[in-house]
């Protein structure tokens, strides 16, 4: 258990913190400490209850950038690790408090949408706004964010622009650091920053950059702006296929995206994932999923394409009314996440993921090694009621598979994590940093792909690691995340 370097005890900072934000901001009841000390990374230790890190000494909710920048201040005069948090939804360990004593910074109450600006084509959100709220209010007037994470129904934009997420749409509107166009950030020792909303600049590096992907390691985003694309799903046009091969579905929408269309959904199932999804009609074979979106002429252009190249390859057709259904119900609310406890506990079974990229000569491989080291290798692969993979968001030079794994447990919940978890996300980290990958796609590094961080960036990690120092000198932003725990594991000294 890894010690803390403040001078200050649990009660020290809970007091500091009550006379700072005042008592109805500052929580430390015991259900609730334990809760935020993790998040779903250990999703199945703790819905047994087993919370073996340490607690955080509070957990305070700023209401404003102000307040945010006091906590900061105090946190970096006293070395206490602040870990900070909005929706809650994160997978890889970017909310746990691995310090004893951390503080947990919430910004779920700074949740105001600022302003909608349907003429310069923006929103403006605070942090703790929910993606499905902004969402709602912007297509109320005819408009659209284009973002569409799974977790939609419950993240919040801070953590959406700190972990770099990415949506269904993706192929046509980007990620979420396509869609941000400025941002309000407060950094360590309370400076406050705003990177101001142009369409577009070459005044040096893109400082928006040091703040997207940054998981509470560097800064607390505290608002957010994000362009607006007029919403007309009149005109969608939703398509299914089944293929044979896998690796015929994920060539067919690379000549696709390569030929200059975007179709706003792009996804492939391996024949083991579909069966989760289209277990009715698939059989056995491969899904792929597109949908053309967007001005009714450029949609029914992308729809002719998505025709034309089906038309010249083998194919059975999915019925678009049961794809565009499919698509409709595929977000999380907090009702599947109780529906996933619920099974966790009544059948001692799991589900997990792990999202990587690759260029396009390289995805059959990697999906093919990948299938077939874990089968091979990992010593619990009895244990394993589903292994698979789909290729979600496509690029001109490539695409992510995002490799889905669910088993039962023959163990104690105690352990689960270090003989399945930890065990799977290996194989297919390094796997894909073996093929020249990337060895997270979307959900951040968090505090459990650290140990490949250096190995990711190989001689830019230096860039990584000086932004690490240089706005964080005393280490107190969201430590083990990103950068390994270890002391010394950020120095930025080796240049290349
Ligand atoms: C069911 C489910 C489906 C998901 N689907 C997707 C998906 O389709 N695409 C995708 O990209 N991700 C997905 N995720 C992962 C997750 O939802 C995203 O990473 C999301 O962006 C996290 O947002 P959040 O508000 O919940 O952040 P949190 O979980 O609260 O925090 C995430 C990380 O960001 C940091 N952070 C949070 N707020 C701030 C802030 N204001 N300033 C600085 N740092 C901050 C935290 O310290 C943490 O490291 C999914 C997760 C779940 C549970």
């Amino acid at each position: 258990m890894a010690a803390s370097r403040s001078p200050l005890n649990r009660q020290s900072i809970v007091k500091a913190m009550t006379e700072l934000l005042g008592p109805r901001a500052v929580e430390t009841g015991d259900e609730q400490l334990k809760e935020a000390s993790v998040d779903r990374f250990k999703k199945y230790t703790s819905v047994h209850g087993i919370y073996d890190g340490p607690i955080p000494a509070a957990i305070v909710y700023p209401e404003s950038a102000a307040d945010v920048a006091a906590v900061l201040r105090f946190a970096e005069e006293n070395l206490v690790n602040i870990v900070l948090g909005t929706g809650r939804t994160a997978t890889e360990g970017g909310l746990e408090t691995v310090l004893e004593d951390s503080l947990v910074v919430d910004g779920s109450r700074m949740n105001a949408i600022v302003s909608v600006d349907p003429v310069d084509m923006m929103a403006t959100a605070q942090c703790g706004v929910r993606l499905a709220e902004l969402e709602d209010t912007v297509r109320a007037r005819g408009l659209t964010t284009g973002h569409s994470p799974q977790s939609k129904p419950l993240a919040q934009m801070g953590g959406l622009v700190a972990t770099r997420s990415i949506g269904q749409f993706s192929t046509l509107y980007g990620g979420i650091e396509d869609m941000v166009v400025g941002l309000e950030a407060v950094f360590p020792g309370g400076q406050v920053t705003r990177i101001k909303n142009v369409p577009r600049r070459a005044a040096g590096p893109d400082i928006r950059h040091i703040v997207i992907g940054n998981e509470g390691a560097l800064c607390f985003i505290t608002e957010v702006t994000v362009k607006l694309f007029r919403y007309q799903p009149e005109n969608n046009r939703y398509f299914g296929f089944l293929v044979d091969d896998f690796a015929d579905g994920v060539d067919a929408v690379r000549e696709l995206i390569t030929a200059g269309y975007r179709p706003s959904v792009c996804r492939v199932y391996s024949p083991e994932d579909a069966r989760q999804h289209f277990a009715d009609l698939y059989q056995g074979r491969s899904v792929v999923v597109l949908v053309a979106e967007g001005p009714r002429r450029i949609a029914e252009a992308t729809g002719e394409a998505i025709e034309e190249l089906f038309a010249g390859r083998p194919h059975e057709r999915v019925n678009s009314d049961r794809i565009q259904r499919w698509l409709e119900n595929l977000n999380w609310g907090q009702d599947k996440i109780d529906a996933e406890k619920a099974d966790m506990l009544a059948h001692s079974r799991l589900g997990y993921t792990t999202e990587v990229s690759v260029d396009w000569s390289r995805v059959g491989v990697l999906f093919h090694s990948v299938m077939s080291r874990i089968r091979s290798e990992f010593p619990r692969a009895g244990d394993l009621t589903m292994l698979g993979a789909h290729s979600s968001h496509s690029y001109q030079t490539g695409t992510n598979l995002y490799f889905v794994y669910d088993y039962v447990i023959n163990s104690s919940p105690r352990e689960e994590i270090e003989v399945y978890h930890k065990p799977l996300n290996a194989i297919i980290v390094s796997e894909a940093l073996r093929m020249g990958g990337s060895m997270v796609h979307h959900h951040g590094i968090g505090k459990y792909r650290t140990a490949w961080v250096r190995q990711e960036h190989g001689s830019a990690y230096f860039l990584l690691s000086t932004l690490k120092h240089a706005f964080d000198p005393e280490g107190v932003m969201n430590a083990g995340t990103i950068f390994p725990l270890e002391p010394g594991a950020d120095e930025p000294a080796s240049r290349p």
